[in-house]
């Protein structure tokens, strides 16, 4: 077993302390890459987490009550103690995620500007002062903390998912209790170190490790949490919205999502098979906003899938921490399992396999990089998020009839289009249903702009100036008699 002991806490941290779960059981944290146990971590339940959620309520007042400066100072220690430990830390994530390291130094450089940014934004939670319609009154508005903030995170990026829910609660004055998916617990209890390495006092970030029903089915009920955040399934996000009605929590949600990436004729081909290339392929294809659907016209459809497909089978697919790996692991059998159901249904429905079609030869939890041309809409990949290193690409002749397809579907996260001509970027920004979009461009996330997805895909936003108003409660004032 791969000593952690230097790097985290294989434990709990409730109001300050570090601890184990009351039965003193544990789970097994593994490397998707090797199979190895690398770390045991406490499995906590209810008990646990009501205790996390007294301590965070506790914690709460005093927090609130902080000098502003007191607060952006601790944020800003936080936003370095990342980065002094950056790589450390996406060793770590490699380890238990599986992604490419340059992949997990990128997310960790991505935590640390949302901490930096919140830390910044503290300072603009601004109120307002409202005209009075009468005569020796004053109206204004003011913002406050909401009060005890749950945080329930998935397994794909275990640290910056994170860094868009803790940096905006901390930011707002909010205390927190952090549950993160049980595949990748490791990156999310090394917040609560860091946190008091910043010195945030106890019981301002909890951080428990366990089971999802428990410790959710606790958040959800508990009446002094006063919001959820939620990255992860739409399945879960419904549950837990339905489960949020009981105390009438805020909720926000990052769901799932369904991703068209449409090249125009008049596309520059080189830079929309590189941004296919990110937009498909980046942590083997495990994002919410991973390409689901290429669509490519028909003037360009055959230069482009052969380009394509030629820098799909060049990728270099090998354990994260290798040198030069572009694809790592897939996060477990059921995603593999997943592939090998989705590809099947797509071949049987005439869909051509151009590149890989199955299992990597390293064997394990290793897939081919995929691609299949022809793909259509009654192939269950056209609706299912995909989730993995299998890109579909489908045919269309007219804007008119992509932008259709495009938006026909329950989701609404993520968008991309590649094409010059500027009048139809218009066109498109206003028809697409979609959160976020991105035209000749992939990597559009950055902590200054607003992320998050319409219709099944989510409610609320995470980074920009928009990221803090969900951890802020609003108070009209009026003062008479003056
Ligand atoms: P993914 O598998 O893509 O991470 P999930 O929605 O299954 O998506 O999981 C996201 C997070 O939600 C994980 O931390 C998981 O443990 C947690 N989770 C799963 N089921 C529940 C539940 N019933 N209540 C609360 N949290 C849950």
């Amino acid at each position: 077993m791969t000593d952690f002991s230097h790097l985290v806490h294989q434990a709990n941290l409730i109001g300050g302390a570090w601890v184990g779960a009351e039965s003193g059981a544990v789970f097994d944290v593994t490397n998707p890459a090797t199979g190895d146990v690398i770390a045991r971590v406490p499995n906590a339940g209810e008990v646990e987490t009501r205790r996390a959620i007294d301590a965070a309520h506790a914690a709460f007042p005093a927090y609130a009550a902080l000098p502003l400066n007191d607060r952006v100072a601790m944020m800003r220690r936080l936003h370095q103690a990342i980065l002094d430990n950056q790589e450390a830390l996406a060793w770590m994530m490699t380890a238990e995620q599986g992604k490419p390291l340059v992949e997990a130094r990128a997310e960790i450089a991505s935590s640390a500007a949302y901490v930096l940014w919140f830390a910044e934004e503290a300072r603009r939670i601004y109120g307002e002062i409202i005209p009075s319609p009468v005569k020796g009154r004053r109206l204004m508005t003011t913002r406050h903390p909401v009060g005890v903030v749950a945080a329930i995170t998935p397994w794909n990026f275990p640290s910056s998912m994170l860094a868009r829910k803790i940096g905006p609660a901390l930011a707002a004055g909010c205390t927190v209790v952090v549950k993160p998916a049980s595949a990748t617990p490791l990156s999310a209890l090394v917040w609560g170190q860091l946190a008091e390495q910043a010195g945030f006092p106890p019981g301002v970030v909890n951080v428990l490790t366990g089971s999802a029903r428990a410790i959710g089915g606790e958040i959800m009920a508990n009446p002094k949490v006063r919001k959820i955040t939620f990255t992860g399934s739409t399945d879960i996000g419904k549950d837990l919205i339905r489960a949020a009605a009981g105390t009438v929590k805020r909720v926000s949600m990052e769901l799932g999502g369904n991703a068209p990436f449409m090249v125009f004729d008049d596309a520059d081909l080189d830079r929309a098979v590189t941004g296919a290339l990110f937009a498909k392929f980046r942590n083997a294809g495990q994002t919410c906003v991973c390409t689901n659907r290429l669509y490519v016209q028909s003037g360009i459809y055959d230069r482009f899938t052969e380009a394509f497909a030629a820098r799909v089978a060049a990728m270099k697919v090998a354990p994260g921490h290798e040198a030069g790996a572009e694809q790592g692991p897939m996060i477990d059998e059921a995603a593999i399992a997943k592939m090998e159901d989705l590809l099947a249904d797509a071949l049987s429905k005439g869909g051509q396999l151009v590149t890989g079609g199955g299992r990597h030869a390293r064997g394990g939890l290793f897939f081919q990089p995929t691609v299949v041309k022809n793909a259509t809409t009654d192939m269950r990949m056209n609706s299912e998020e995909i989730f993995g290193p299998v890109a579909a690409i489908y045919r269309f002749d007219t804007e008119d009839e992509v932008v259709a397809l495009a938006n026909d579907t329950e989701y609404g996260l993520a968008a991309y289009a590649y094409t010059q001509d500027m009048a139809r970027m218009f066109r498109l920004q206003d028809q697409l249903g979609y959160g976020l979009l991105g035209i000749n461009e992939v990597a559009i996330v950055t902590p200054e702009a607003p992320f998050g997805g319409i219709k099944e895909s989510g409610v609320g936003r995470e980074g920009g100036r928009q990221g803090i108003e969900d951890f802020l409660d609003l108070k009209y004032t009026c003062i008479g008699g003056l």
